[in-house]
C-alpha cells in the first residue's frame, strides 16, 4: 500500500515538474524584451510599460547605479510592492534577501562597463538563482538573467534583470529527490541511497586502506506484532525502531531501511572491529526497553549480522551476503544478539566484552599493580629515574597487557579512576624512594588521551601531589604525539598549566605520529622518547638510523632531552651513545620491576645523585 501511494506521488510530481519546465522556457521571451527595450525605452515609455506589463516574467530595469526605473506588473504581483514603492531605490537594497544582495550587486557591477560592445552582449549574459523578499516578508526563489541596455553610442545606460519564480519548482524537485532516496514510512535512507552510500564507503575504504563495517539487522518478533496487532501497529513499530537506531551511531554513519523489518547500518572508516561491536551492543541495549504501540507494550529484540571490509569481502554483494548470513547465525543462536561473519572476530568481541566487565571491578578488587622500569643517564651510566607501568592480573584472563586493556579503559572512561590510582600509587612509592636518599630520581607516569582532555586533570594532579607530599619537580608526565596534536591550541594551554606546577613533560613513542619537530617547538615540553620500533633496527636499518640521528640532533637544537625506548643490545646502546642520546631505557638495563625489586636495584647501584 505505502509503496503504491509513493509511486503515485512521484508520478504526480514528475508531471508538475514537466509543466513547470515548459513555463520556464518563457525565459526566451527575454531576447524580445531586450530589443524592444533598447529601441523604445526613451521614445515611447507608456507603450513599453504596456508591453512589459503583459509579460509573465519578472522584468526589472535599473539605471547604471542600480536604482529601479522599471518594475513590471509581474514584479508587483509577486512581491506585493507597487512601482512607486521601489522607484529610484537601489534594487539589491530593497528587493533581494540579505544573503544574496552582495552577490547581485557584484553581478550588476560586472555588467556596468562604461562602454559596452554589442558583440559582447550575448557572451556577457549572466544567469543565476537568488531570493527576493516580498512585502509580506516571505521569500521567493527566482531564476534570473541579467543584461545591459546601451545608448546610441554604445555606452551602458540601463541594467536589465528578467526572472522566473522557481520556488515551487524547487520544492517539487526536492520532494522528488527525497522520495527517490528515502523511505517514506521511516524517513530513513532507502535501498537506493543505501547502495549509494555503501559504494562510497567501499571506495573510501579502498582509497585510504581502511576498514568499514556493515551491520544487517532484523527485528525479532516483528511478524508476531504484525499478525496479532495488525499492520498499522507493525508500521508503528518500524517507525519507532527507526527513530531509535540513529541514536546508536555517529552522524557520519548510515542507517537505512531496506524493506520489511530489515535495517542496515554502514560504519565507514572504523579503526577496529571493536567499533562495530560497540555499536551492536548499544543497539541491543536500546532494544531491551519496551516499545509503546498505542496501548500495547511490546518487547522486540534484534538480531544483528556484521561483515567487515576487507576481511569478509571486498565487494558490495559479498559484504551484504555475509552480513545477512551472520544475521541468520545470530537468530539461530537464540536471537537478540550479534554475530560477526568471521569467527575469530566473534571470539575477539566476546573477549573485549568480558574484559570490559572485569575492568569495571578491577580497581575495587585491587587487581592492578605497578612496575617500575629504570631509565639510565648515558653520560654517567646511572639511574636517572623510572617509568611507571601498570599491570593487571585477573583471575579470569590471567595477565592482561596494558596494550590491550588501556584502550578499553579509554573507551569506557574507566581510565580516569585507573589513571588517578596509578599517579597516586606512583607518588606514594616515589616519596618513599626519595626519603630513603634517592632524591634526584625523576618518575615518569603515562597519561592517556582521555585523562589529558579531562576537565579535572589539573585539580586531580594537584590534590594527589598534596596528599602524597611528592615533589612535582621529580615528576614527568608522558603523552603521545597524537594526544597533543589533536587539538594543539588547547593542548598548549593544559601543558602550560602542568609546567607551571613544576612538572616535566615528555612526548612518548615519538616518531609514530605525524608531528614535525618544528611544530613541537610551540609546546612547552622537556623530552622526546624515541619509539622502540626505531631503536629496534637502529643498527641494521639505515632508514631507522637516519631517523633516530635526525630526531636527536633536532631535539638537541630545540633544547629537548632525548630518551631511547626499548634498548635491548649493546650495539644499539653504543650507537645511541655515539649520537649523544641523553637517556636509555630497555631490557638491556632492566625489565620493568615490582617496587621491592626496584628498591633493591636502587640499593645495589649508584644513582645519578
Ligand atoms: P610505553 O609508555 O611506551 O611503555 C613502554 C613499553 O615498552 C612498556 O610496555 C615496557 O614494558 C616496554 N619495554 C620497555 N623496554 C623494552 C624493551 O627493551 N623491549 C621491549 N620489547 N619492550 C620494552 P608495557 O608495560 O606493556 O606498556 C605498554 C604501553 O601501555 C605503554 O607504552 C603505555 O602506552 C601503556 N601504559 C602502561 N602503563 C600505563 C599507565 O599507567 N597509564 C597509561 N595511560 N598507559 C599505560
Ligand atoms: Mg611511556
Ligand atoms: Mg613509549
Amino acid at each position: 500500500m505505502a509503496r503504491d501511494s509513493q509511486e503515485m506521488d512521484k508520478r504526480q510530481m514528475s508531471n508538475e515538474l514537466c509543466k513547470m519546465s515548459q513555463g520556464i522556457s518563457d525565459n526566451k521571451m527575454e531576447e524580445g524584451v531586450m530589443s524592444v527595450l533598447q529601441e523604445k525605452l526613451y521614445d515611447n515609455s507608456s507603450f513599453l510599460a504596456a508591453i512589459l506589463d503583459t509579460v509573465g516574467a519578472l522584468v526589472l530595469v535599473t539605471d547604471r547605479d542600480g536604482c529601479v526605473v522599471r518594475f513590471n506588473r509581474a514584479c508587483e504581483r509577486l512581491t506585493g510592492y507597487v512601482y512607486d514603492d521601489v522607484k529610484g531605490k537601489v534594487a539589491w537594497d530593497i528587493l533581494w534577501s540579505k544573503e544574496d544582495a552582495e552577490a547581485v550587486k557584484e553581478i550588476f557591477s560586472s555588467l556596468s562597463y562604461d562602454k559596452f560592445h554589442t558583440t559582447h552582449l550575448s557572451d556577457n549574459k549572466q544567469a543565476n538563482e537568488s531570493y527576493w523578499v516580498c512585502k509580506s516578508g516571505s521569500q521567493r526563489l527566482i531564476s534570473w538573467s541579467y543584461n545591459v541596455i546601451l545608448d546610441q553610442n554604445g555606452y551602458v545606460s540601463y541594467l536589465l534583470a528578467t526572472g522566473i519564480d522557481v520556488t515551487q519548482h524547487r520544492l517539487v524537485e526536492r520532494r522528488l529527490d527525497y522520495l527517490t532516496h528515502f523511505d517514506s514510512l521511516t524517513d530513513l535512507p532507502n535501498r537506493t541511497l543505501f547502495y549509494d552510500r555503501l559504494s562510497n564507503a567501499l571506495g573510501q575504504a579502498r582509497r585510504y586502506d581502511q576498514m568499514f563495517a556493515l551491520l544487517f539487522l532484523d527485528l525479532d518478533g516483528f511478524k508476531y506484532v504484525n499478525d496479532t496487532l495488525g499492520h498499522d501497529m507493525g508500521d508503528l513499530l518500524l517507525k519507532k525502531a527507526a527513530k531509535k537506531l540513529p541514536l546508536c551511531v555517529r552522524n557520519s554513519d548510515t542507517v537505512a531501511h531496506i524493506g520489511g523489518d530489515e535495517f542496515v547500518i554502514i560504519l565507514p572508516m572504523i579503526n577496529d572491529i571493536r567499533d562495530a561491536a560497540i555499536v551492536a551492543d548499544k543497539i541491543l541495549d536500546v532494544f531491551t526497553k519496551s516499545f509503546q504501540l498505542d496501548n500495547h507494550e511490546c518487547f522486540v529484540g534484534v538480531s544483528i549480522g556484521i561483515s567487515i571490509y576487507p576481511t569478509d569481502g571486498d565487494d558490495i554483494d559479498t559484504l551484504l551476503k555475509n552480513a545477512d548470513i551472520s544475521m541468520y547465525k545470530a537468530k539461530d543462536t537464540g536471537k537478540n544478539n550479534y554475530k560477526f561473519y568471521n569467527s575469530d572476530m566473534n571470539a575477539k568481541a566476546m573477549r573485549r566484552l568480558k574484559l570490559e566487565n572485569n575492568l569495571r571491578r578491577a580497581l575495587q578488587r585491587s587487581e592492578f599493580t605497578l612496575n617500575f622500569q629504570p631509565k639510565y643517564e648515558l653520560s654517567c651510566d646511572t639511574i636517572a629515574g623510572m617509568e611507571t607501568l601498570i599491570r593487571w592480573n585477573t583471575p579470569q584472563h590471567g595477565f592482561v597487557s596494558p596494550v590491550e586493556f588501556i584502550p578499553v579503559a579509554e573507551e569506557t572512561g574507566l581510565i580516569i579512576p585507573i589513571g588517578e590510582w596509578v599517579l597516586r600509587k606512583s607518588c606514594f612509592y616515589g616519596k618513599q624512594w626519595q626519603e630513603s636518599g634517592h632524591k634526584h630520581l625523576i618518575m615518569a607516569v603515562n597519561l592517556s588521551a582521555r585523562q589529558f582532555k579531562s576537565y579535572d586533570l589539573i585539580k586531580s594532579i594537584e590534590s594527589i601531589l598534596e596528599e602524597t607530599g611528592y615533589n612535582p619537580e621529580q615528576l614527568e608526565l608522558e603523552l603521545t604525539e597524537s594526544v597533543v596534536m589533536e587539538d594543539a591550541e588547547s593542548a598548549i594551554k593544559v601543558l602550560r598549566n602542568i609546567k607551571n606546577m613544576g612538572i616535566h613533560i615528555a612526548i612518548d613513542d615519538f616518531g609514530m605520529g605525524y608531528s614535525s619537530l618544528s611544530y613541537l617547538k610551540r609546546f612547552p615540553i622537556d623530552r622526546l622518547k624515541i619509539d622502540r620500533s626505531f631503536v629496534n633496527d637502529i643498527t641494521t636499518d639505515t632508514d631507522d638510523a637516519a631517523i633516530a640521528t635526525a630526531i636527536i640532533a633536532m631535539a638537541h637544537s630545540l633544547k629537548l632531552k632525548v630518551t631511547a625506548e626499548g634498548v635491548e643490545t649493546v650495539e644499539q646502546l653504543e650507537f645511541l651513545r655515539s649520537l649523544n642520546c641523553d637517556e636509555a631505557q630497555g631490557y638491556l638495563f632492566s625489565k620493568p620491576l615490582v617496587p621491592e625489586k626496584f628498591t633493591e636495584l636502587l640499593q645495589n647501584q649508584k644513582t645519578s645523585e
